[in-house]
């Protein structure tokens, strides 16, 4: 008798064709009533991949060892009933760190040079008998990095080859790394041209970045964020930005999305980006094996990849 699993939404095709090569996949989004199907049947599901997994979801599964999630940030998971319930909680870090850092970096180029505007103006024809204007080059800026962690430090290192300096907060000093480091956001953010964001969502980071820290930021200051839209105070941001009290923001997440905050869209000084920071064919497909290897290690009573629960 194979194993069931749940999989509450749709992952990568290569992930699908895995997991079904494995156990028996129940697709609870393709259910035409979920919450019966769930009354009849969670009782047999002893794993779920990827998607939201909540405290509501998890008493309707009473035999669940373990939640698999697609992605290195796993704050659309109930992580305290998890554990309350005994659930083990995997996670996929590492195989994105590349990705997601080559996007941020693609955004700083492309809001500080302009690059979005610069398109649009010579597909509109503006070019002949106009003067597109100066823009902001990253070169011997300064970068504060909101969370220097595996991804952070990605974005270290690409911003050091693009002659940037780096500063860096978190809740602590990591000896080991060289750049100068703020106990303080406000004060790193007075310091920083650029603020890049890429610290876990949740809880203990929400409104993170606050109206004090993007004033600190300042109508010079730069805005990136990578990492999930709940860390910004999202009006004081759209305000500023609205305004003249931010120079300019890149966005590849948001509070409350897919919905994004219509005063953004005719900013010409915000580049807008869908959530797609690790969306690269070779980035999901190793998110997508790590997934699946989690849960074949779990059921062969071997040491888990990536447990964070
Ligand atoms: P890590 O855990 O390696 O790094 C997170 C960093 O954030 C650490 O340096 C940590 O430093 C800091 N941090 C954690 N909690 C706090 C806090 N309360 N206050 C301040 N700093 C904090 O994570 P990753 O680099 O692997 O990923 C970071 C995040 O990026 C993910 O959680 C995810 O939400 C997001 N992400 C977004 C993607 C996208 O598509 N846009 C794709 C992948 C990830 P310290 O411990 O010193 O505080």
């Amino acid at each position: 008798m194979t194993i069931e699993i749940l999989q509450p939404g749709k992952l990568l095709d290569t992930c699908e064709a895995a997991l079904a090569q494995r156990y028996t996949v129940h697709k609870l989004y393709e259910q035409p009533d979920p919450a019966a199907w769930l009354k009849a049947n969670g009782s047999r599901i002893r794993a779920v991949a990827g998607g939201n997994v909540d405290a509501g979801l998890l008493t309707q599964l009473p035999n669940l060892e373990i939640i698999a999630n697609f992605g290195v940030g796993y704050d659309n998971i109930d992580t305290k009933a998890a554990k309350a319930a005994n659930i083990r909680v995997t996670n996929t870090p590492d195989v994105l760190n590349d990705a997601v850092a080559e996007l941020a970096i693609g955004l700083m180029i492309a809001l500080g040079r302009r690059i979005v505007v610069a398109d649009k103006f010579v597909r509109a024809g503006k070019w002949p008998g106009n003067n597109f204007g100066l823009s902001a080059e990253l070169t011997g800026k300064t970068v504060g990095i909101l969370g220097l962690g595996r991804i952070g430090k990605e974005i270290a290192a690409r911003a050091q080859a693009l002659k940037m300096r780096v500063v860096y907060y978190g809740r602590g000093r990591q000896p080991s790394v060289p750049h100068i480091y703020y106990d303080n956001l406000v004060d790193m953010a007075r310091d920083s041209d650029w603020l890049v964001i890429v610290a876990p969502g949740g809880k203990s980071t929400q409104g993170i970045v606050s109206r004090d820290v993007l004033e600190a930021l300042g109508p010079e200051g730069r805005l990136v964020n990578v990492a999930r839209g709940t860390l910004v105070d999202q009006p004081a941001m759209v305000e500023l930005l609205v305004n003249g009290g931010l120079a300019g923001a890149a966005l590849d997440v948001f509070d409350g999305e897919p919905e994004v905050p219509a005063e953004l869209m005719d900013l010409d000084n915000v580049v807008l980006s869908p959530h797609h920071a690790s969306a690269t064919r070779q980035t999901r497909d190793a998110m997508g094996a790590m997934l699946v290897a989690n849960l074949d290690a779990h059921f062969a009573g071997e040491p888990l990849l990536s447990q964070v629960v």
